[in-house]
């Protein structure tokens, strides 16, 4: 039977599980607004964003991997601004109330919520094409916050994990990028678990929250890296008014990025594809022993990949020591 709105909100997100209780949150699902307490001691972080089948996903995608990317995305801008996840909101649009669809995306969402301790506590609903708005909360203590604003000259440049696989993950799911057919896998390059690899990193990018939060005390200024290190490095350098050389023979790769692509390639991933979800700090040299510390404590790779300078250029020397311009070009809707 079709379910009516009611029954959907009832049965896919009030009684789903992704309700459940988490200090702070008064009142969820149910009323006119959610009610939020938040600590006195706390800045509470809003950050939303809206992914649209067809533009941010493929047509027909599976819709737990959905859910996943797009609470994932929110997160990563939580993350940006070293907030802990506090709750979620859902507005979503879609063409028609199908039971199965519902069921994968209330499960997946369900699965990166608890990980995350963030429930949802409120959203709308209605038919149209397939949209998916999200809006975190998140929070943070001020003195603890990672913000664009910052970065000086002589401060390192560090980035998270790794750099280009969501470009080469498009590329691998057989969807277009901005690169056109230049990038495109090396045939025969990819094993199993390469495309597994890559798959994941478009569905699944893992919100860097705890390091981010470990990382805070020792950072200048932070981004998460959704469209490009160039664009989004630029961001940086803007907000600030200076410049940023890097050295690009050190941007990391994944294995499975250096598998099925060329050096070239994997470079014009990281500089200007999109989807990465890692985070770009800039540490001033005083503090990078002890954010290098911080970092390997949870873990999770963290390289030093340039550094701030006068100016408001971006360059990028390249392995053979000659030194470029890199355009500060990111992904662009319109
Ligand atoms: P109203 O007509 O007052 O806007 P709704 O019928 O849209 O109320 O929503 C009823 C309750 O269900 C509200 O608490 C709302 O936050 C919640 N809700 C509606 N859609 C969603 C959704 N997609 N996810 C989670 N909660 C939702
Ligand atoms: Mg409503």
């Amino acid at each position: 039977m079709i379910p009516s709105e009611f029954e959907i909100i009832r049965r896919y997100f009030a009684e789903s599980g992704l309700q459940f209780p988490r200090a702070g949150v008064t009142l969820g699902i149910g009323d006119d607004g959610a009610l939020l307490n938040v600590p006195a001691d706390k800045l509470l972080v809003m950050s939303m964003d809206v992914l649209v089948e067809g533009i941010h996903f493929p047509p027909q995608a599976d819709p737990a991997l959905v859910a996943q990317r797009a609470l994932a995305v929110n997160l990563s801008d939580l993350a940006a601004m070293a907030a802990e996840p506090f709750c979620f909101t859902l507005g979503l649009t879609l063409p028609a109330a199908n039971n199965a669809w519902l069921a994968g995306f209330s499960s997946g969402l369900l699965q990166l919520a608890r990980a995350f301790n963030c429930p949802l506590v409120g959203g709308d609903i209605s038919r149209g094409l397939l949209n998916i708005a999200i809006q975190v909360q998140g929070l943070v203590a001020p003195d603890r916050v990672m913000r664009r604003s910052g970065a000086k000259v002589g401060d390192q440049i560090y980035v998270s994990g790794s750099l280009g696989d969501g470009a080469i993950a498009l590329a691998s799911l057989g969807l277009a990028t901005q690169f056109g057919d230049s990038m495109q896998l090396q045939p025969g390059a990819a094993t199993p678990q390469h495309l597994l690899y890559l798959h994941a990193a478009f569905y699944q990018p893992e919100p860097r929250i705890a390091l981010a939060q470990a990382l805070a005390p020792y950072v200048s200024s932070g981004i998460d890296i959704s469209d490009g290190l160039a664009g989004d490095l630029g961001h940086i350098l803007r907000a600030n008014g200076v410049g940023g050389l890097l050295q690009l023979s050190a941007l990391p790769f994944s294995d499975a990025a250096r598998a099925c692509m060329s050096v070239s390639n994997c470079q014009r991933a990281a500089l200007y594809g999109g989807d990465d979800y890692e985070l770009c700090v800039t540490v001033a040299l005083a503090q990078c022993a002890a954010a290098e510390a911080a970092a390997a404590a949870t873990g999770i790779a963290f390289t030093r990949i340039g550094a701030i300078v006068a100016g408001t250029a971006l360059h990028g020397v390249d392995a053979d020591g000659s030194t470029r311009a890199i355009e500060p070009a990111a992904f662009r809707h319109f």
